[in-house]
């Protein structure tokens, strides 16, 4: 009851939301939504308290893009912002942004136009020698074919609403930029024009935005079959309420199978794994479907043992935590450029021995480089294997350090000799778990073995989210919350190499 009453207020202000905003049908997330699947744009516009809850990820990157979007306004100084105070008010922004056109406003940040029920934002807008340049920033370093998209559907409108509109730029992050003294915001910057193909792409906006309106005028939720398109170019927002009710063993969700052949084998009427013949199967995919459907595991014993023979004690497990700014903090460094400001190191010294842990976590706001460096060969020195989980990973963030600190190369060599890539079991299966269902991700496996899911009780659950956490704690000024999210930020690199140790010994108990 209380469920259906919440809901049903939800659904209400997006009602009204849309009844404000009634001079414009489409916005430019409505618009994409309609591109990749024209239930999901009726969803969108009709039921929007069915869609999944953002997860923090993805709330994290929203944020870095506001912050990337503001340091790009200072390329274009003296403008004047007319975001909405609230969602339901856009159209204030489109009388604003008219207003300062005809007063002769040379720059206006989140300039908004609508055009043929679309409504539109831009990041910058700028008038130069009669004429106009409008710029779309991207906290990213490279141009997507959704980017294009995006840039399409805004010039499509701002074409129609600016009689000298001369150009429509990107703008990303430069990945050839490096951090001096003081940053460079022009330098930071690429700009590239995305004009030509805009107006490659004009036909293919208006079709899809009469779609779209044809899809509101009828009022009906358009019968759609789930499949490929639900992950493509994004994991569709509705996911949740229109897998609900598909069996857990359907082939899309078998992570061993591409989506693209999952599509093929549905198409065919092979809707779960079960289904799917023989013949069809090949290789690696083959073995795990069969030991999916046969509920058994796969343990080659002899690539086990020769695994194992190479790991020495004592021995360490090892993981390290990215953190990959946009925007460079460090001097010598670039934007996205990562750099480990963590690790965790769980030390075995024998098969009876008591598990030892450390880590290293860089508490100021400095380049960690030489002190983690320094704990790491301190450490290293004491073990003789290295088990990492996907060693290309930390062989990665360790070069990432190396590259500013050459002195450490002949010691990180020496260390980097004595990993060993315990990931290397699972992706040849020589331990296979049927219930990861082709899954190689440490958390999938460590949930399949054990039968329980250790990180979804830690506050930080991925790799990701840790990056971002580790920006918010850099930020933080309040010493309790800075604490607590350091202690949140261990612990979930803990629980990595944790559940490294009890997989470890777990399969080794499994190959005797
Ligand atoms: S989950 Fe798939 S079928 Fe459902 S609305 Fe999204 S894209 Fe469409």
């Amino acid at each position: 009851m209380t469920l259906v009453s919440e809901k049903s207020q939800v659904h209400k202000f997006h009602k009204e939301k849309l009844k404000d905003m009634s001079n414009h049908l489409l916005s430019k997330t409505s618009f994409l939504k309609s591109v990749q699947c024209s239930k999901a744009f009726f969803l969108y516009k009709n039921h929007y308290e069915l869609k999944d809850p953002l997860p923090k990820e993805k709330q994290a990157v929203f944020s870095r893009g506001q912050r990337v979007g503001i340091l790009a306004q200072s390329l274009f100084p003296g403008g004047i912002d007319v975001s909405p105070t609230h969602v339901s008010k856009f159209n204030d922004s489109v009388k604003k942004t008219k207003e300062l056109i005809e007063q002769g406003q040379k720059v206006i940040y989140e300039a908004a136009f609508v055009h043929d029920g679309v409504l539109i934002a831009l990041d910058i807008l700028v008038y130069e020698g009669g004429k106009w340049y409008a710029y779309e920033v991207k906290s990213s370093l490279k141009i997507s074919a959704a980017y294009v998209m995006d840039a399409a559907l805004q010039y499509y409108v701002l074409s129609n609403c600016l009689p000298h509109l001369e150009d429509f730029y990107l703008v990303t992050m430069n990945d050839k930029y490096i951090l001096r003294d003081t940053l460079d915001v022009q330098a930071l910057f690429k700009i590239k024009s995305v004009k030509a193909d805009a107006e490659k792409n004009v036909e293919f906006i208006k079709y899809h935005v009469q779609l779209a309106k044809s899809i509101i005028d009828k009022d009906v939720l358009p019968k759609v079959e789930i499949g490929e398109k639900c992950f493509s170019p994004y994991q569709c927002d509705f996911y949740g309420t229109c897998w609900k009710h598909m069996p857990t063993n359907n082939i899309f969700e078998f992570s061993g199978i591409s989506k693209k052949q999952a599509q093929v084998w549905y198409e065919k009427g092979f809707k779960t794994v079960y289904y799917i013949p023989e013949e069809e199967l090949s290789g690696n995919t083959k073995l795990m479907v069969q030991a999916y459907k046969n509920h058994i595991e796969i343990i080659d014993r002899l690539a086990l043992q020769q695994f194992f023979s190479k790991v020495k004690y004592p021995l360490a497990f090892f993981d390290a935590e990215m953190y990959a700014p946009a925007v460079p903090q460090y001097k010598g460094t670039s934007p996205f450029e990562a750099m480990p400001f963590l690790f965790s190191w769980h030390r075995l010294d024998n098969d009876n021995a008591k598990l030892e842990h450390e880590y290293f976590f860089q508490e100021e706001n400095s380049y960690a480089g030489k002190h983690l460096l320094d704990k790491l060969i301190e450490h290293a020195t004491k073990v003789n294997s290295i088990l990492v989980f996907d060693t290309a990973q930390e062989l990665k963030a360790l070069s990432a350090v190396v590259k500013h600190l050459p002195e450490y190369k002949k010691q990180i060599d020496a260390l980097k000799n004595k990993f060993i890539d315990f990931s290397d079991v699972f992706t040849h299966l020589w331990y296979y778990h049927p219930k990861t269902k082709g899954s190689m991700s440490l958390k999938k496996i460590y949930e399949s073995v054990f039968d329980k899911n250790i990180f979804d009780e830690l506050p930080i659950k991925s790799g990701l989210l840790a990056s971002y956490k580790y920006d918010d704690y850099l930020k933080e000024t309040d010493l309790f919350n800075k604490q607590e999210l350091k202690i949140n930020l261990v612990e979930y690199c803990k629980t990595d190499t944790q559940a490294m140790y009890d997989l470890f010994v777990y399969i080794k108990v499994a190959m005797l």
